[in-house]
């Protein structure tokens, strides 16, 4: 029943036979994923490495590339348009290599005003793949070898899932895993639902399996990617189920998930993370609005009240948890009344960081017929506040943290400043210290010697 929601062996074999032909021809050439937005796109941008790999090409981050496939967001406008302003650019590219290969892949593929938009406009563009069908790529590009032409397709998004891909990951210790695709819940200012397609999830034996080869292979920071992880429901397990499981596997690796829905975040949820040592003491939980009447709005069927009480059981339960969350301000006809209320819950929590967004009107989505009459000016200032707030709180509630010791996982180097390296504690913080780069890719003790907003500093301990 389950493999039905499932693309076929056979559908990959025949992927696989088309790489290979292009690898005939094509090895050595270059090829460039150029990725915006969210982490899921990161994680598909692997994939298509993979595949890219696989059939023979230089991976290169370079527009100059014999191939390049943009994978692009759509979730803001602007997003769209920085976009098309780079896919504009490469006229003059590809005049100068007129073999060269752009194929736009990612959500903007899948929205019907961006195909025809490509379709008229541009005609350098040789291909469309939609997020749900970038397993295509060998035969999308031996397409377009041997038959030349375009390949801009209609229709509904594929709405089912390939496994076994390949993959080229962008580090060894840390990866992404996606175990669902698309969403249900259609909050009224998203274009996800519309662009990525109805839920589906994987199989737990195929997460289970892939989390362990990671954990085998040395990969210490694991993040359990979906659009909403909480209503995870692949062979009939939910998303608690599949967390206990996967870190209940052998190896010294932290586990962390994203993105949680606060209607779908169970008490069941709650209580796994707190049994369960090697998952992240950190709950990226989006609230949006304190308002119940912009909650209503925005369509996320959940109250202020049941939100706070999903963060008290999860403090009650978890001792030293750490919240973090997404929150609009100036959703259509948002009052002051209504955002005094977000300032009241953000009080109330006491996140340990927040990513605030001024609403940006998102075509295609219910939320941007909304009449709105509140002021661009009004809506930069309670920015400001909500921001100056959380401030506030972040740097008081980090300031006990100043002489402790704990446990970071060193990930990479800065490109600034004079703490030439970066870490994450198990709670997801941000950290900078100076070290050798040798000590890239290992779990260190380190003493927290300031706080910011933004990270901790520290010192090897
Ligand atoms: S839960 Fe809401 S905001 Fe998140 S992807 Fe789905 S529709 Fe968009």
């Amino acid at each position: 029943m389950e493999r039905r929601a499932f693309v076929s062996e056979k559908e990959l074999e025949y992927q696989r036979e088309c790489a290979e032909r292009v690898r005939a021809v094509h090895a050595g050439e270059t090829a460039w994923v150029d990725t915006y937005g969210c982490q899921q796109n990161e994680a598909d941008s692997e994939r298509m490495r993979g595949m890219l790999r696989d059939m023979g090409y230089i991976l290169v981050s370079d527009e100059h590339a014999d191939v390049v496939v943009i994978n692009s967001c759509a979730v803001r406008e602007h997003a769209e348009q920085r976009v098309f302003g780079n896919i504009g650019h490469m006229t003059h590219t590809k005049k100068e290599n007129p073999n060269m290969k752009i194929i736009l892949a990612g959500c903007m593929a899948g929205e019907e005003t961006v195909r025809e938009k490509v379709r008229r406009s541009y005609r350098h563009v040789d291909a469309l793949l939609d997020t749900t069908s970038f397993w295509r790529l060998p035969e999308t590009l031996l397409r377009l070898y041997e038959d030349g032409g375009r390949i801009i397709e209609d229709g509904e998004p594929d709405s089912r899932i390939a496994e076994e891909l390949p993959v080229v990951r962008t580090s060894p210790y840390k990866a992404h895993v996606s175990i669902m695709y698309g969403c249900n819940n259609f909050c009224s200012y998203c274009i996800v639902p519309y662009v990525r397609g109805r839920e589906r999830s994987r199989l737990p034996e195929d997460v289970i399996r892939e989390v362990r080869e990671l954990a085998e292979s040395g990969c210490h920071d694991i993040m359990l990617l979906g659009q909403n992880v909480n209503s995870y429901s692949g062979g009939g397990k939910s998303f608690a189920e599949l967390l206990a499981a996967c870190a209940e596997l052998e190896g010294d690796f932290v586990l962390r998930f994203m993105t949680s829905h606060p209607k779908d975040c169970s008490r069941e949820l709650i209580d796994v993370i707190a049994s369960h040592p090697k998952v992240e003491r950190h709950i990226h939980l989006p609230v949006q609005s304190g308002s119940d009447e912009i909650l209503r709005r925005m369509n996320r069927r959940y109250t202020a009240e049941h939100y706070i009480s999903l963060i008290d059981y999860a403090r009650e339960k978890i001792p030293g948890v750490i919240f973090t969350s997404d929150i609009i301000i100036g959703f259509p006809d948002e009052s002051e009344e209504d955002f005094e209320r977000t300032l009241d819950l953000v009080r109330r929590v006491r996140y340990d960081s927040l990513f605030t967004f001024i609403y940006s009107k998102r075509s295609g989505t219910p939320a941007a017929e909304m009449p709105d009459p509140v002021t661009h000016a009004e809506k930069v200032e309670r920015f400001r506040r909500l921001n100056a707030l959380q401030d506030s709180i972040t740097l008081e509630d980090r300031a006990p943290l100043v002489g402790r010791t704990m446990r970071v996982h060193i990930d990479g180097e800065s490109r600034t400043g004079e703490l030439n390296l970066t870490a994450r504690t198990q709670d997801g913080r941000l950290v900078s210290l100076k070290g050798s780069t040798e000590l890239i890719g290992g779990w260190h003790t380190v003493k927290v010697t300031g706080v910011s907003t933004f990270s901790l500093s520290a010192e090897l301990a």
